[in-house]
């Protein structure tokens, strides 16, 4: 319930638990913060050793408090926490917001007292951001609560920002304002007991003063219904996340090839595309992105027009543009001869346009007026490298107008050099222009405005789910961890496969090499003759795969070749048997695979390969569940996906079909959270949904 948390947000009476005189300590910093940012209700220090506190009546228990009171902030030694918060919620306090420390991050006991704390918020029906956290602000005029011990006054904007660090957020706070960006929210999330990163994405979203979201993440609590939440929220407002990327170790070490591929970073990136969100690596191109984001309006189209009073840098920006997949506007003619009007010979008035160095204020003032008149421009960049004549703040100055009366283009600016240039900076963010120093930056930004407008637009498809036998599945799930195996069987492997609708190829074990002859007579057309083993796993790594076998005396053959090459590698290794299989012809390789990561919940990859997979590492990741959408976008962004549409006459794979079965491993994936690991591969894909068939899988189930 986003309602909830109002009393976080938007309280009408606050209590400071460990309020305190001494100006060293966090709980005079969060009182005074309260105090000096103007906060439209009622404010109560408690603390049982003061009687005033900054000229606030001082009361020694919440308890004592005339009057309701709507939200705490505690700021009292660890061990009190619990008892503060049971008073708390016999006072009727709705929302607790605990930066006392001393909790689950410092395991053992720590964790024992959070739960202590998190029992009581629940059984008082409170919410709770922290513990160990740096507060929350609302700079709503009508609120205008500053609950954090951060040195620094918020200016008030529209930037939401959560932080899941309580140091980091007080840097960003601290950048803002430098860059004099206004936040509407804040949230030092801390531990995150009660109150989540999916809880307060859902409370900015209705947030009216919030148009864009920042986060700073370390580690996701629920990835699913982040992946649901963040769906509905970038519709309506950028999410701009810098997520720390670890990779897992010990992928090396995973049996199936999606093991060894697909580490914890995949998954995240994967899952932030699913639902529109804006990774970024560094805190530096966050601010990039947001000054934009929150200042200028989305650029309907990718045409760009660049603006200069140099060439040099207008060529960098043209590279920049390209590599980002914007484009250079082609201008109207009257764009070009109203150009070549104003400017004098030496300056070129084709995009990039160079005005060249002489360039004043006027000029800019009046070539910025006529590329935004243009329709075939979508967004402006306008660049000003340090001049010797003209002044930096006065062509700020002039731009800031103009930008102001063309409300609906996009524009962003690039001042570069130095000294000359400070002015100039300062003027417009003073205006709220995006302003850079660089215009790789600048082209950044605009890059990732674009790729957001088509996140508001996208369609994210269909989650389909079949008819499926779950029963047989669970019951070989349940043998083999009866038996603590967690290599299922090639028989196992392919009953769970076919209780999934999966099309596999038509295959009998066999124990003989007269039974695997009588078992090739049955099958229409030539065989493949497979080494079943329980502990080897890579068959044709052993020589244990023979193909197109087309008589008796081959399939003879290729019997004796696998014992012979089996017990040339591994003297007295038992051979359980051998897998006559049909032989499928004409197709592509492609791998579709599954690992299930703690964190992440299933993450599934496409690619194309075969036995080669792991060397052309041309594959593709989502996390379940996968809409068609999801998994057509999988298989569009290989590198070889032309391969697969079919080159040089051949006839094109049957996509959809790959489509139908990505989401069958979905499902069987979100069914099963039990299976770790899936490698289907080969599944050879032909031009018909017939010809495609799986040849080979294989199945790890997770310790329980
Ligand atoms: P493994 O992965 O254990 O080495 P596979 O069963 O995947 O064994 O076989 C290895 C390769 O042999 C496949 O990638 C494919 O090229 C070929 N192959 C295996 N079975 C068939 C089949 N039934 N039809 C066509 N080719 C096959
Ligand atoms: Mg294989």
């Amino acid at each position: 319930m986003p309602e909830t948390l109002d009393a976080i947000f938007r309280p009408q009476t606050i209590a400071v638990i460990g309020a305190s005189k001494k100006p060293e300590t966090l709980g005079y910093k969060v009182f005074h913060n309260l105090a000096s940012f103007g906060f439209e209700g009622a404010i109560y220090p408690v603390n049982p050793k003061a009687e005033f506190i900054l000229g606030h009546r001082c009361y020694h228990s919440v308890l004592d408090i005339p009057g309701p009171v709507d939200q705490a902030i505690i700021i009292v030694a660890k061990e009190w926490v619990a008892e503060v918060i049971d008073q708390c919620g016999r006072k009727g306090v709705k929302g607790v917001i605990v930066i006392s420390a001393g909790f689950r991050e410092i395991g053992g006991e720590g964790v024992r007292r959070e739960e202590e704390l998190l029992a009581k918020v629940r059984e008082y029906g409170m919410r709770m951001v922290g513990p160990n956290c740096m507060g929350v602000f609302n700079t709503d005029p009508d609120v205008r609560m500053e609950g954090t011990f951060a040195p620094t006054q918020p200016h008030p904007g529209n930037i939401g920002f959560i932080s899941q660090s309580g140091a980091l957020g007080a840097v960003v706070l601290e950048l803002a304002n430098h860059l004099k960006l206004g936040l509407s929210l804040f949230t030092s999330m801390g531990n995150k007991a009660d109150i989540s990163g999916n809880d307060l994405l859902e409370y900015y979203q209705r947030d009216p003063n919030t148009d864009v979201i920042l986060m700073y993440l370390e580690s996701l609590g629920n990835p699913r219904r982040f992946l649901n939440i963040a769906r509905k929220v970038t519709r309506d407002k950028p999410i701009i996340v810098v997520k720390a990327g670890k990779t897992t170790a010990g992928a090396l070490a995973a049996t199936s090839h999606t093991g060894a591929m697909a580490d914890l970073d995949v998954a995240i990136d994967a899952m932030f595309h699913q639902c529109g969100v804006i990774r970024v690596s560094t805190i530096e191109e966050m601010f990039t992105l947001a000054m934009a984001f929150a200042n200028q309006p989305l650029p309907s189209g990718r045409r760009v027009a660049v603006l200069s009073n140099a060439g040099g840098p207008g060529i960098l920006a043209t590279d920049a543009l390209i590599s980002h997949t914007l484009e250079l506007a082609e201008f109207a003619p009257e764009t070009t001869e109203k150009l070549r009007k104003m400017l004098p010979e030496e300056a070129s008035v084709r995009n990039p346009v160079d005005m060249i160095s002489t360039a004043d204020e006027e000029d800019y003032q009046a070539a910025l007026e006529i590329l935004l008149a243009d329709e075939h421009v979508d967004a402006v960049l306008v660049i000003f490298v340090t001049p010797i004549l003209v002044k930096s703040f006065d062509v700020a100055n002039k731009l800031a107008q103009v930008i102001h009366e063309h409300p609906h283009k996009t524009v962003v600016t690039c001042l570069m050099g130095h000294e000359g240039i400070l002015s100039g900076v300062e003027e417009l963010e003073k205006h709220k222009i995006p302003v850079y120093r660089f215009p790789e930056s600048a082209v950044q930004a605009l890059a990732a405005m674009r790729r957001y407008q088509d996140v508001r637009q996208r369609d994210y498809g269909k989650i389909r789910t079949f008819p499926v036998d779950k029963p047989a599945v669970r019951e070989i799930i349940e043998r083999a961890r009866s038996e603590q195996r967690t290599l299922l069987y090639d028989d196992e492997v392919r009953r769970i496969l076919i209780s999934y609708g999966f099309p596999l190829a038509q295959a009998r074990a066999v124990k003989t090499v007269d039974e695997a002859v009588e078992v090739a007579r049955e099958i229409d057309g030539p065989v493949v003759v497979k080494l079943l083993s329980k502990t080897i796993t890579h068959k044709s790594d052993v020589g244990g795969v023979q193909v197109d076998l087309r008589s008796e005396a081959e399939v003879r053959s290729a019997v004796s070749t696998i014992i012979y090459n089996v017990q040339k590698r591994f003297p007295g290794e038992k051979i359980e048997g051998f897998l006559v299989q049909e032989m499928v012809k004409g197709g592509k390789e492609t791998v579709l695979g599954m690992n299930q990561d703690p964190k992440s919940g299933p993450v599934l990859m496409f690619g194309l390969g075969g036995i080669y997979v792991e060397v052309l590492r041309d594959v593709s990741f989502r996390i379940a569940p996968l809409t068609d959408h999801d998994a057509r976008e999988m298989i569009e962004s290989l590198k070889s996906f032309p391969l697969l549409q079919g080159v040089r006459g051949e006839a094109p794979a049957d996509i959809e079909f790959i489509i139908e079965n990505l989401q069958r491993l979905s499902q069987l994936a979100i069914d099963f959270d039990e299976i770790g690991e899936m490698d289907i591969n080969p599944f050879i894909v032909g031009a018909r949904r017939e010809d495609c068939k799986i040849v080979d899988a294989r199945m790890v189930i997770r310790d329980s």
